[in-house]
C-alpha cells in the first residue's frame, strides 16, 4: 500500500488512496464479491455470513467486511450499504453523511466522451437545440446586464458558450479534455479561448474570472478536489461557481421504479454507475463545496433540456416541462427543503 497526499491547499482534504494490491481494479472491485485475500483469516461462520450477505441492500457485509472499500469523499468514511445494483455495479450510500457513489473505479481524466456522431454538427440537437432554454434562463439570471469574463469547465462542444457570447458584456473561455471537442468548438462554433486538457493545465490567470460553470461534470469526477480547488483560485473575490448535476434523490427512485418495472434492461438507463460516479443531493453537494472554501451555496431552478434521451417526442418534453413546474412549486411550498429537480446550484467565493 502506498498513500499520496491531495496537492490542494483550500480544501483540508487528506486523500489516502490504496494504490496497487490492497486496491483491486474495477472488475474484481466489487465489493459484494469476496475473494480469497478478503477472506483471509475469517471463521468459518464469517465466511458464511459474508457469502449469504454479500447481495444483502443493509450492506452489512460491503460496510464491515471488504478491506477494499472506497472512502467517502466527503466524510472519509468506510462504512456503507448498497442502494442499488447496476449490472454487477453496486452503487453505496455512505452511513456517515448520507453521500451516494458508485463502487466502480473511473479513470480520473476521460477524454473519449465525444465520439464521431457526436462531433456531427448535423447531429447535435440534443447539445444545442434542447439545452437551449436551460442556456437562455442561466444567461437571464446571471448575465443579462452584468459584464465579466465566464469560464465553462468541460464546455464540451462548446454550445452554452456560443449562446453566451451572443450576451453583450461577456468574455467566454472553455476548458475541455477531449481534444476532438475543443476542435470542434473552433472550428464550427469559431470559439476562440476554448482549452483542451485538464483545466489544472490551462494557461489562465488565478482570480480572472467573475463567474465558473460545471455542466454536468462534478457527477463524473472520481476525485473532484483538485478541480475544485482550482476553479476556487480561478474565481475573482464574490464570484459565483455554478454547477448543474443530476440530483440522487431522484435518480435513485427512478433507477428503482424502471427496475421495479422492466426489471434490468442492458438498453435501459439507470444510474449510470460505471460514468456518474458521484451522485450529490442538495444536502450533499453543500458539503462537497463548503470544503472547498465556497460558501451559501443555494439552488435555483432552471428549464430542463428540450429531450428525454435525445428524443424529439413531444409528450416526453411535455412531461419533462410539467415536472419542472412541480418541482419549482414544491421547493416554493416547502420553503426549499423538498427539491425533486435537476441540481442547479449556485456557490460563492468570498
Ligand atoms: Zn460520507
Amino acid at each position: 500500500m502506498r498513500t499520496r497526499d491531495c496537492p490542494t491547499i483550500l480544501c483540508g482534504w487528506d486523500v489516502t488512496t490504496t494504490i496497487g494490491t490492497s486496491y483491486s481494479p474495477p472488475d474484481q472491485s466489487y465489493l459484494g464479491r469476496p475473494n480469497d485475500n478478503e477472506n483471509e483469516g475469517l471463521s468459518l461462520s464469517c465466511l458464511i455470513m459474508v457469502h449469504l450477505f454479500k447481495y444483502d441492500r443493509s450492506g452489512w457485509y460491503n460496510g464491515v467486511m471488504d478491506p477494499t472499500v472506497r472512502k467517502c469523499i466527503l466524510c472519509d468514511g468506510t462504512s456503507h450499504r448498497v442502494v442499488f445494483e447496476e449490472f454487477g455495479t453496486p452503487i453505496l450510500r455512505c452511513r456517515t453523511c448520507g453521500h451516494v457513489f458508485s463502487s466502480h473505479k473511473a479513470e480520473p481524466h476521460y477524454d473519449g466522451y465525444f465520439g464521431e456522431e457526436q462531433l456531427d454538427p448535423a447531429k447535435n440537437f440534443w447539445w444545442n437545440e434542447a439545452h437551449g432554454k436551460m442556456y437562455d434562463g442561466f444567461s437571464k439570471i446571471f448575465l443579462e446586464g452584468k459584464t465579466g469574463n465566464i469560464l465553462d469547465v468541460g464546455c464540451g462542444l462548446g454550445y452554452f458558450l456560443k449562446r453566451v457570447s451572443s450576451v453583450p458584456g461577456w468574455t467566454p473561455y472553455g476548458s475541455e479534455i477531449s481534444k476532438p471537442a475543443v476542435d470542434f468548438a473552433k472550428i464550427h462554433l469559431r470559439l476562440s479561448n476554448v482549452y483542451s486538457g485538464r483545466l489544472e493545465d490551462a494557461p489562465l490567470h488565478d482570480i480572472a474570472f467573475d463567474v465558473v460553470t460545471l455542466w454536468d461534470v462534478i457527477e463524473h469526477l472520481p476525485e473532484p478536489y483538485p478541480l475544485l480547488d482550482r476553479i476556487f483560485h480561478l474565481l475573482k473575490p464574490r464570484g459565483i461557481l455554478f454547477l448543474h448535476t443530476p440530483n440522487v434523490r431522484v435518480q435513485l427512485a427512478k433507477a428503482r421504479l424502471k427496475r421495479a418495472i422492466k426489471g434490468m434492461d442492458p438498453s435501459t438507463h439507470y444510474l449510470e454507475a460505471k460514468d456518474h460516479v458521484h451522485l450529490y443531493s442538495p444536502r450533499t453537494l453543500p458539503l462537497l463545496l463548503n470544503r472547498c472554501g465556497f460558501f451559501d451555496v443555494r439552488f435555483i431552478h432552471l428549464p430542463p433540456i428540450q429531450s428525454v434521451s435525445g428524443s424529439q417526442n413531444r409528450l416526453f418534453k411535455a412531461a419533462k416541462n410539467a415536472w419542472y413546474q412541480s418541482a419549482k412549486t414544491l421547493d416554493a411550498l416547502s420553503f426549499g427543503r423538498l427539491n425533486i429537480d435537476n441540481l442547479f446550484a449556485v456557490a460563492n467565493k468570498r
